[in-house]
C-alpha cells in the first residue's frame, strides 16, 4: 500500500484535468496539498473542497507557471503553511496544435514557457528546500508525443521532449541529496485537452494502441501515487510511459 500520510504535494494545473486526478489521489494516500493555476476559482474550490473531504488538507494558489516569481510564490506558500515540501508534480500543460510549417512563433513560444519553463521555475524554487531535508520527488508530466514525436504537435512534442532531459538532468544533479526526478509520459488520456480530437482520429489511436483504449486519469495518478512513494526509492531519471503500450522504448 503506498502511504503518503504527512508528506506535503505541490501540482502544478491541478484543479481539473488530470492533475486533480493525481491531486486527489496523493490525497487518499494521506499527503496534504497545494494545487496552483489560472483557472476559475469555483472549479479550484470544488477540488480543494473534495481534498478535505478526504481529511487532508488543501491550499489552492492561483498563479502562472510561465511566471517565475509566481512559481516561487507557490512553493513559498506550500512552506510557510506546511514546513516543508516532500513531492514536486509539475503537470501543468497546453498545446496549441499546427503544423509548422503554419504555426505562428506565439504558438511555439507559449506552449514551451507553460509546458518546460514552467516546470523549470517550479523546480528551481522547490531544489532548495528539497536539498536541505536530503529529500524530495520531483515528476514531470511529459507525453508519448514527447518520446514519438506527434505531427501538428511541434512546440508540445519539442516541450515534452524537452521535460524528459530535464528530468535526467535533475535526477543526476539532486540524486546523492536523496532526491528522485522521473517522467510520466501517459498516452491519450480522456480530458478536456482531448475531448475534441477528431472521431477518426480517436479512432485511429485506438486502433495504433495495444490496448486498443484510450486511459483514464486514474491510470495517471495511480502512477504519480507510485513515483511519489517510498517503494519508489530507487527509481530516478526514468519515463514511466502510461500508454496502453503505444510507445514501447
Ligand atoms: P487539462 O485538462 O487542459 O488541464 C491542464 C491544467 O494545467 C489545468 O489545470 C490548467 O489550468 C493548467 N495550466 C495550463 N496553463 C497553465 C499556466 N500557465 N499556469 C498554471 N497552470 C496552467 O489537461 P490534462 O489533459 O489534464 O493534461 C495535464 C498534463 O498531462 C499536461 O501536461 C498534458 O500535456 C499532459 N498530457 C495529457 C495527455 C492527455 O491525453 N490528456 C496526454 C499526455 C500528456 P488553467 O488553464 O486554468 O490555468
Amino acid at each position: 500500500m503506498i502511504d503518503l500520510t504527512g508528506k506535503v504535494a505541490i501540482v502544478t494545473g491541478g484543479s481539473r484535468g488530470i492533475g486533480r486526478a493525481i491531486v486527489l489521489r496523493l490525497a487518499q494516500q494521506g499527503a496534504d496539498i497545494a494545487f496552483m493555476d489560472r483557472g476559475s476559482p469555483e472549479v479550484a474550490a470544488q477540488t480543494r473542497a473534495d481534498v478535505e473531504a478526504l481529511g487532508r488538507r488543501a491550499i489552492f494558489f492561483a498563479g502562472d507557471v510561465t511566471d517565475p516569481e509566481s512559481c516561487a510564490a507557490f512553493v513559498q506558500t506550500a512552506l510557510d503553511a506546511y514546513g516543508k515540501v516532500d513531492i514536486l508534480v509539475n503537470n501543468a500543460g497546453i498545446t496549441r496544435d499546427n503544423l509548422v510549417m503554419r504555426m505562428g512563433i506565439d504558438e511555439w513560444k507559449s506552449v514551451l514557457e507553460v509546458n518546460l519553463f514552467g516546470a523549470f521555475y517550479c523546480t528551481k524554487a522547490v531544489l532548495r528546500p528539497m536539498l536541505r531535508a536530503r529529500a524530495g520527488r520531483i515528476i514531470n508530466m511529459s507525453s508519448v508525443s514527447g518520446q514519438a514525436g506527434q505531427a501538428g504537435q511541434a512546440n508540445y512534442s519539442s516541450s515534452k521532449a524537452g521535460l524528459i532531459g530535464l528530468t535526467k538532468a535533475v535526477a543526476r544533479e539532486v540524486a546523492s541529496r536523496g532526491i528522485t526526478a522521473n517522467a510520466v509520459a501517459p498516452g491519450f488520456i480522456v480530458t478536456e485537452l482531448t475531448k475534441d480530437l477528431p472521431e477518426e482520429l480517436q479512432e485511429a489511436i485506438r486502433k495504433q494502441t495495444p490496448l486498443g483504449h484510450f486511459g483514464t486519469v486514474d491510470d495517471i495518478a495511480n502512477a504519480v501515487a507510485f513515483l511519489a512513494s517510498d517503494e519508489a526509492g530507487y527509481i530516478t531519471g526514468q519515463v514511466l510511459g502510461v500508454d496502453g503500450g503505444l510507445v514501447m522504448m
